[in-house]
């Protein structure tokens, strides 16, 4: 815990279901083995740096919950990787999957290193040492436990935790959904990458597209012109400014932690990005005010602000100071519960973590079928799709004597293939998570939050399945 922070992460976690248990009508003994942690691996091994030295690394899989199999959740690679951080982001992983109706139970994997602080080769082996220390203890496999990547990891670490496992593993014939976020390649689907940033865009245009919430924060319905402030341009902060912004919102502000950048004219996630991979950082791009600190940017006059960073970011310290009308939790517990009792004083709408950044996990789930089931989405219906539409629109033509224009014929005659059919699938589970939540939310009124009404409807959730499994009777 630094100076900020009024609770550990995971106290935070167990604070905001304690919160959301009062709603529910389950007994306590259920209650406990939901929040509780199941199974916590703590391991240390050494690797041998480029320079010939010997270092210990320390890292961690936990899986919170095992009433579904199996579990999931993605690695981090931070400095900042701690035992209690990873019991929170497994728990939050348990109540994300129960949102969003994806059959998992909860898990989530850190390695205690900077990334920026090692070679490829030396990721590599640390990678590949965790994948082994994993099947030793039987805590990976397509039916146990299934990473994905988080923080600090991407398509590459997953490329090597599934060729570790395979090899490990000789004739497993569903080795390839040990794991996801692969890239396409080795078995990942179309549309995964992106997915985390889409699903922040789909839930909050849904909130957006809500008359009654609109209007009691002063906002206009839908998502054009509404001011937007993005921390964090990694993976799910560039991919949620890309999809607001293409969807009529601004962007008037980005940041990352060297300070963060403002134009109320709009600013373009790819052109700040490349600017940044140029001159190493995010500051003085063309034409946009440098702010110092990358907490300034939390604090600007704005619609939407998206922390897409990490975790405790927005706390007692600063919550009084934030203007946004929504707070999009892209990242995995930015706000404390101080911050959420703020917002609610200021009427600020707080829309959670655990199910606005599901778009990952919902995606992980349709490449792990994928990987089960063997074949490539749309792979035995678009050619049909495509021929029977061929046909219908040439009989329509036939029929009205009239031609249609050929942008529009080529909308109309196509199939769909996997990232068409990834993308309606996320969209499919964001708009019912939204609208079930809301409905969670609005069937009692003393709920006080969007938050705890999503807890409520998650501990309902996993507490009738394990009610379902008959260990209580
Ligand atoms: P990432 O490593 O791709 O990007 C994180 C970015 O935040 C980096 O560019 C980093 O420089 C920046 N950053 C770090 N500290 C900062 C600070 N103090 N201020 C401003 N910027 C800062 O990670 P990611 O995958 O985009 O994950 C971001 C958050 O989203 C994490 O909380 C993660 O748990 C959560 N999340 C990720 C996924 C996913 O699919 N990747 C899914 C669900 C939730």
């Amino acid at each position: 815990m630094n100076a900020n922070q009024e609770y550990s992460f995971f106290q935070s976690v167990e604070r905001s279901f304690d919160k959301a248990a009062k709603f529910t009508k389950w007994d306590k003994g259920i209650l406990e083995q939901i929040k509780a942690c199941n199974s916590v691996y703590r391991m240390r091994f050494p690797i041998k740096r480029d320079n010939g030295t010997i270092e210990v690394i320390e890292a961690y899989r936990i899986q919170h919950s095992q009433h579904k199999s199996p579990c999931k959740g993605g690695i981090r690679f931070s400095d900042e990787v701690n035992q209690d951080e990873v019991m929170a982001l497994a728990a939050l992983m348990t109540y994300k999957c129960a949102i969003v109706n994806v059959p998992f139970g909860g898990g989530k994997g850190g390695i205690k290193i900077n990334p920026k602080n090692y070679s490829t080769y030396e990721l590599e082996k640390i990678t590949r040492r965790y994948t082994a220390e994993l099947v030793k203890k039987n805590f990976i496999g397509p039916g146990i436990d299934v990473p994905a990547p988080d923080y600090g990891t991407g398509e590459k670490e997953m490329a090597w935790i599934v060729d570790t496992y395979a090899s490990l593993k000789p004739g497993e014939i569903d080795a390839a959904g040990c794991v996801t976020g692969k890239p396409v390649t080795q078995g990942g689907v179309r549309g995964r990458k992106e997915a985390t940033g889409l699903g922040v865009f789909f839930g909050i245009r849904e909130v957006c597209n809500m008359p009654a919430v609109m209007e009691k924060l002063g906002l206009t319905v839908g998502m054009t012109g509404k001011r937007v402030v993005v921390q964090g341009l990694g993976n799910v902060g560039y991919h949620s400014a890309k999809f607001f912004r293409e969807s009529g919102a601004i962007i008037i502000a980005l940041a990352e932690y060297e300070g963060a950048i403002f134009n109320p004219a709009g600013l373009n996630e790819e052109e700040v990005f490349q600017h940044r991979k140029k001159t190493g950082s995010i500051l003085n791009f063309p034409g946009a005010t440098n702010l110092a600190k990358t907490g300034d940017a939390l604090e600007l006059d704005c619609d939407i602000l998206i922390p897409a960073a990490l975790e405790n970011v927005i706390n007692s310290d600063n919550a009084n100071q934030v203007k946004a009308k929504i707070v999009a939790e892209a990242a995995n517990g930015p706000c404390t519960p101080d911050a959420d009792d703020i917002f609610l004083q200021k009427g600020i709408l707080c829309v959670p973590d655990m199910y606005l950044n599901a778009g990952g996990v919902t995606v992980s789930y349709f490449e792990w079928l994928k990987n089960l089931s063997h074949v490539r989405y749309g792979r035995m219906e678009k050619r049909f799709t495509e021929n029977m539409n061929t046909k219908i629109l040439h009989q329509i033509e036939t029929l009205t004597g009239k031609e249609v224009e050929a942008g529009e014929r080529r909308f109309i005659m196509h199939g769909a293939d996997e990232q068409d059919l990834v993308h309606s699938g996320l969209e499919e589970t964001m708009i019912s998570a939204t609208q079930e939540i809301m409905t969670v939310w609005l069937s009692n009124p003393e709920i006080p939050d969007m938050r705890t009404a999503a807890y409520v409807s998650a501990i309902n959730k996993v507490a009738t399945s394990y009610a379902e499994l008959g260990i209580f009777p």
